[in-house]
């Protein structure tokens, strides 16, 4: 089965041709255009604007690429939330449209959930991981555990990449700012007290967003400032990340979400995984972003399983959280 899927969530708009193979997922394509506005931030309607502008091309070049014809593809599948209206609809109705023309079934898929199960897809050994999931809007602790994918912990306020990002917007980083706070961060070394908020499960970061602003104002020590925010952030994620594991006595870890790229992250993610004696994972960087593979992806998956979806109702759902999917396609 060969399936394109489209992503749509926020600023990136992706196209990815997946086929099954022996149960895994073969990625045949997977291109990504990422909208970018002057003053940092996404307006969703010039984001929607941006992917509605690339987004049949982005399918010709795809199927091109993939040296598939339109004709081989069986299924269609698009991201159906969380994200902002405008980005998915445009996606959604890409979507639509191609199904019709195709006369091949459609299916909407959860965005968080995808992500998650491309590293299952195409990692061998990763079965049934805890997904820290770091991206610019989103920041959750996902794991598979009685019958549905659970949030196990969460922001509170802004995804990880979003303070990072802010953060780089006051200092004079350019968007997007996660990689250049991990160089900068590279030259730091002496730590300054960020205040480290984890309530329960959840975590909070635009305490200590506040905080390491006021802490540049004085003291204009850029370096060691990124040093300090991504100690104590990632600390407090891994942490989190720790004590989902042990709950769930699960033994795998796998990360997903642009931050993932961050190497400090990964490290002392592998860290705390090899100390209890648990497996790493991270997918390739343009299976950890936004991208349409993963959409396509999990479209197989819920279609195999028997899930089917009429066009009219194909909708969007801005708020649609990963513990309202009905997972059928795992025992
Ligand atoms: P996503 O929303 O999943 O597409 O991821 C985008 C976010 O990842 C942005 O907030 C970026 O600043 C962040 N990001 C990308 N690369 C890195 C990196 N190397 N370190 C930290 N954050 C990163
Ligand atoms: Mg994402």
């Amino acid at each position: 089965m060969i399936c394109l899927g489209i992503e749509g969530t926020a600023h990136s708009i992706g196209v990815g041709i997946v086929k099954e193979f022996k149960k895994k997922c073969k990625v045949l394509t997977n291109l990504i255009k990422i909208y970018r506005s002057e003053q940092g931030g996404i307006h969703p309607r010039e984001a929607a604007n941006h992917h509605a502008i690339y987004l049949a091309d982005l399918i010709k070049e795809s199927l091109k690429k993939a040296k598939v014809e339109a004709r081989d593809i069986d299924l269609v599948s698009f991201s159906r939330g969380p994200g902002l209206g405008p980005c998915l609809r445009t996606a959604a109705t890409a979507a639509r449209a191609l199904s019709l023309t195709l006369n091949k079934p459609i299916i909407g898929v959860n965005h968080c959930v995808a992500h998650l199960e491309i590293g299952r897809g195409t990692l061998d050994g990763c079965n049934d991981p805890v997904l820290l999931y770091t991206s610019g809007a989103n920041t959750q602790v996902i794991a598979f555990a009685e019958g549905r994918y659970r949030v196990f912990g969460e922001t509170l306020d802004i995804g990880i990449g979003n303070c990072l990002d802010k953060f780089g917007r006051t200092v004079g980083l350019d968007f997007p700012a996660g990689p250049k706070i991990e160089q900068l961060a590279l030259n730091g070394g002496n730590y300054y007290n960020l205040p480290y908020t984890i309530k329960g499960m959840d975590i909070a970061f635009s305490g200590l967003l506040t905080a390491a602003e006021q802490y540049y104002k004085k003291h204009k020590n850029l370096e060691d400032i990124c040093y300090s925010i991504q100690e104590t952030t990632f600390a407090a994620l891994t942490e989190v990340t720790e004590r989902a594991m042990a709950h769930t006595e699960k033994n795998e870890v796998l990360l997903g979400g642009g931050v993932a790229a961050n190497k400090r992250l990964r490290n002392m993610v592998a860290t705390m995984a090899s100390e209890r004696g648990a497996s790493f994972y991270v997918p390739s960087k343009d299976l950890c972003i936004d991208n349409g593979a993963m959409i396509a992806w999990l479209g197989i998956l819920m279609y195999n399983s028997g899930v089917h979806m009429e066009i009219k109702d194909s909708i969007i759902d801005q708020r649609f959280r990963t513990d309202m999917v009905d997972v059928t396609w795992r025992e």
